[in-house]
This record gives C-alpha cells, structure tokens and sequence, in this order.
C-alpha cells in the first residue's frame, strides 16, 4: 500500500486544482519559505479527517478554504482527494485503488466520499484505521517537531515509535486489562 496521489482543489493556497503524484519509496517536497510545502501536509491530515483548526495551523476550521489573494477573489470550497494503492489489500475494502475525498463549505457543511460515494467520517476513519496513516496516528510530524522527539525522555520517544507502529493501542489495551 502506497499513497498515489494528493489532489488539492480550494485547499489553502492551492486555488486552482493541484495534483501530486507519489512513487513508492521515499517524496521530498522541496520550495522556498511559503510556497505551500506545509499545506500539502496539511491537506493530507485533513483528508484523512482531522477535526482540529490548530493541528492544521488555522484558528478555526474553514481556514482551509483559499482566503483569496490581491489578484484572486476567496473561493466557497475546499475539496481534497487522496488516492491510495490498495493493490496488496492492505486496506479493508475491495478495491485495488481507494480515493478519499474531503469537501467543505464556507457555512461549516462537508461532507466525505470514498471512491466517489458518499459516506460518513467514521467510515473514512475505520477504513486507515490500522493502515497506519490513519487520524490517531502519528506519523506526520511537523515542523519543528522533530527535535522535540529526539529531545524527549526514552519513555515518551518509545511511546512515539509504539503509536507510529500501531501497536500502542494493544499495549494500553493489556495495561488495562491487566489493571482489572
Ligand atoms: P516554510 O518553508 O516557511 O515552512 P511552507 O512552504 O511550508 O513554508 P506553507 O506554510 O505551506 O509554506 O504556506 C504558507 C502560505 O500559505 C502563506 O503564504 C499563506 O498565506 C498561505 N495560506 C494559508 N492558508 C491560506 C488560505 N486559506 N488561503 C490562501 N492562502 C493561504
Ligand atoms: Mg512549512
């Protein structure tokens, strides 16, 4: 399973329809100060289904929407697509190829589609769950976060690489089963 592509339509800075293509292995998103690289992160936190405006660096959710710049009015929407390669079925959906669509209106309304149906959030939530690029997990780090885990303590370095891994849920899981 790889992501294969990021379509950013509305989203941020990204007025007009942008897509990114991604190849199995390594990205680098490189660009000067302000061209939009932390937005593509942003935008792919939000398709997943991030709920918070400041874990998308806004003050509150429609932030996402393009604001507009001297040259080109605000937009009413912002729409992204993540289309995942879902050939080893690593996802639990019987698709060889998965897109997750995001939309979301200037009044608050949004709504979410999975290879063009529409759907609920949580339906977009169970499905990466477990993929290890879901919403809970911490595989995106920000910018500015990196040092702060290599400073971290031992305990909460390894609690990091547990959650990236997915296996910390099943060891607060037994914690709390052994609590009992
Ligand atoms: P750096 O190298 O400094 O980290 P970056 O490439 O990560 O820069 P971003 O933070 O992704 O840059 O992009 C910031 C730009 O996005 C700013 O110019 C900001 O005005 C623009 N931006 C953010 N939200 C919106 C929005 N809703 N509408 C229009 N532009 C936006
Ligand atoms: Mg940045």
């Amino acid at each position: 399973m790889h992501l294969k592509s990021l379509t950013l339509k509305g989203f941020k800075s990204f007025a007009s329809a942008t897509t990114l293509k991604f190849e199995p292995g390594i990205t680098c998103v490189v660009g000067p100060n302000g061209s939009g690289k932390s937005n593509v992160v942003d935008a792919l936190s939000w398709v997943m289904g991030e709920q918070g405006a400041k874990a998308l660096r806004g003050g509150k959710m429609d932030d996402v929407i393009f604001a507009g710049t001297s040259g080109r009015p605000p937009l009413g929407r912002a729409e992204v697509t993540l289309t995942i390669d879902n050939a080893d079925g690593a996802l639990p959906i019987d698709y060889s190829e998965v897109s997750v669509t995001r939309r979301m209106f200037r009044d608050g309304a949004g709504e979410y589609e999975i290879n063009g149906s529409s759907c609920r959030l949580m339906d977009v939530q169970e499905l990466l769950s477990d993929s290890g690029i879901g919403r809970e997990m911490h595989v995106i780090v920000g910018q500015g976060r990196l040092s702060a885990i290599l400073e971290s303590r031992p305990e909460d370095r390894r609690a990091f690489i547990e959650e990236a891994a997915g296996v910390l849920k099943h060891r607060k899981r037994k914690e709390k089963a052994v609590r009992k």
